[in-house]
């Protein structure tokens, strides 16, 4: 399998990126695609390493060496078919996975591992480009009719999957595009929307319909699907901010980070801002980090993205605050190989510049007469020992200026609305978290009612939402048929949140 020297004999060459001076002056995609033959020689790096820990490591259990074999053969096509069993949207998780596979890659322990993320992106956009993804369209139907509430990866890999087992899938959006946070929440430098169109594109073409702009729960009853469809999934996704009550946080100037992403997302597409990522009317002002001196307070992956955006914005300046310590360089101790390493992550938004700090406590939201903020005082956490035990200080305390505070401080569960309320009534339960609750076979206590994605698991990552889109397909169409042919997870994996 693959070339058998082509580890020993070819380094690992990371996707290459647009230079920082070009890209912060639009929000085009940061990385440019590989040749052909460079993804071949990436490819043929893949080693044959006997236990493929790749292929544990990825949620989806994509067949990691199979495919790198087939791209090192030139055998473009059957690279597409072998990752086409396990994954509905490559062009997604090739974008913006964080792709725990190559964590966990056997040639990663002493080498830099496969870049197998790049090479599953290339394999998709050469069948985009070669004319191989094409509409699907089940030969048989069922019968069945299936509703999916949310059109995030959950909703849409579990429609495909269901359309593709013969069932009629309707899915119903409350914002007025589909995608979730695929289209309002991930930067489109991260994500082109135009992926999205092009997937739902074949999607409707296999027979798959869309409804936007409706709200279940509010502009249609969970009641009223119910007595239309065999069966109803709900992939709502976990969305409610962790917001920061402190003093001072009435001031205006302080967004959650989902409310500034989601405007931006509208603003390249050219939609007008009237109604905002759930559908609702807007009540928000122009969210704009223009001359403004930003601070984004959280340090993860959707803090990273508000950086990224607010350069693009020309903010004045832009501090990235986190409470927790500062990861170590490399892979942590206590997260050896195989694991998803703890540590300092550097994303292509930082690159494009701005200030992190670590261990840090935000004291206070300060306001000037106007109830406008001004600045954010802030200190750093320490630990020190008092006797034998170790307590946490807060000292260097500051102020630093603020105009524009972002909160990227987590989400806390799925939006408790009128949908929440209805499946209470119908003895569906939530989880201590605030998800809602399903059984291993993603039913809820409402029979008919089943749920995947962020909805169930909390906030994730697109591979997870749409394994669990796949395998909650999986589960409906046994429901209705008492079996299923759907493809089955090949593997158990690492469960990465
Ligand atoms: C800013 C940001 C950046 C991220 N970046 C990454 C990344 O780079 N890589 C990665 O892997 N993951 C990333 N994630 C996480 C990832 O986007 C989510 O885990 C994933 O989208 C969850 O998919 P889902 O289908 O479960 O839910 P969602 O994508 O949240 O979709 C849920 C959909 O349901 C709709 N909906 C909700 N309630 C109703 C209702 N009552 N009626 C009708 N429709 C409804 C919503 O409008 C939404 O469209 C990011 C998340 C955020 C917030
Ligand atoms: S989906 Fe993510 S984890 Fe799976 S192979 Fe692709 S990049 Fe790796």
């Amino acid at each position: 399998m693959g070339k058998p020297t082509g580890f020993l004999e070819k380094d690992r060459i990371p996707a290459v990126k647009r230079p920082v001076s070009e890209r912060v002056k639009d929000y085009k995609e940061i990385e440019i695609l590989p040749s052909v033959s460079e993804t071949e020689t990436q490819a043929s790096r893949c080693m044959d390493c006997g236990t493929p820990f790749c292929h544990n490591g990825c949620p989806l259990g994509n067949i990691i060496p199979e495919f790198n074999d087939a791209v090192y053969e030139g055998n473009w096509k059957y690279a597409y078919e072998i990752l086409s069993t396990t994954n509905n949207f490559p062009e997604f998780t090739g974008r913006i996975c964080p792709a725990p596979c190559e964590s966990s890659c056997v040639l990663g322990i002493n080498k830099p591992p496969v870049t197998i993320e790049l090479i599953e992106k290339s394999i998709i956009e050469k069948a985009y480009s070669e004319g191989w993804v094409i509409p699907n369209i089940p030969q048989k139907r069922s019968g069945k009719k299936i509703a999916v509430v949310g059109s995030g990866p959950a909703g849409l890999a579990a429609a495909a999957q269901l359309n593709k087992a013969g069932h009629l899938v309707t899915v119903y959006e409350r914002a007025d595009q589909i995608g979730g946070l695929l289209r309002y929440g991930i930067p489109d430098f991260k994500l082109d929307k135009s992926t999205i169109d092009r997937r739902v594109q074949i999607m409707k073409q296999e027979g798959i319909e869309f409804k936007t702009n409706t709200t279940i729960g509010k502009d249609l009853k969970i009641k009223q699907l119910e007595t239309e469809y065999d069966a109803i999934l709900i992939t709502t996704g976990s969305t409610t901010p962790r917001m920061i009550n402190i003093t001072g946080s009435d001031a205006s100037g302080i967004f959650p980070a989902m409310e500034f992403l989601s405007q931006q997302n509208k603003r390249n597409a050219n939609i007008p801002l009237t109604v905002n990522h759930k559908g609702e009317a807007y009540t928000l002002d122009n969210i704009l980090a223009t001359g403004k001196n930003v601070v984004v307070i959280g340090g993860g992956d959707t803090g990273s993205d508000c950086v990224g955006t607010s350069n693009r914005h020309k903010a004045k300046s832009i501090t990235q605050i986190e409470v927790m310590p500062k990861p170590p360089v490399g892979r942590a101790e206590n997260t050896p190989w195989p694991n998803w390493p703890n540590m300092l992550r550097t994303s292509t938004s930082h690159e494009e510049g701005a200030e992190r700090l670590w261990s840090i406590s935000l004291q206070e939201f300060i306001k000037n007469e106007s109830n406008e903020l001004v600045a954010l005082k802030i200190g750093d956490i320490v630990l020190e020992k008092v006797g034998d035990k170790f307590e946490q200080k807060i000292t260097n305390i500051r102020e630093i200026p603020c105009e524009l505070a972002l909160i990227a401080a987590g989400f806390l569960h799925t939006d408790h609305n009128s949908l929440i309320d209805e499946l209470k009534l119908q003895k569906v339960e939530l989880d201590e978290r605030g998800n809602i609750k399903a059984s291993s076979s993603y039913q809820t206590d409402s029979q008919k009612v089943f749920v995947a994605g962020d909805a169930r698991r909390g906030q994730s990552l697109v591979v997870w939402a749409i394994s669990e889109g796949r395998e909650a397909a999986r589960n409906i169409d046994k429901f209705l048929m008492t079996e299923t042919k759907l493809e089955g997870k090949t593997i158990s994996t690492f469960d990465l949140n």
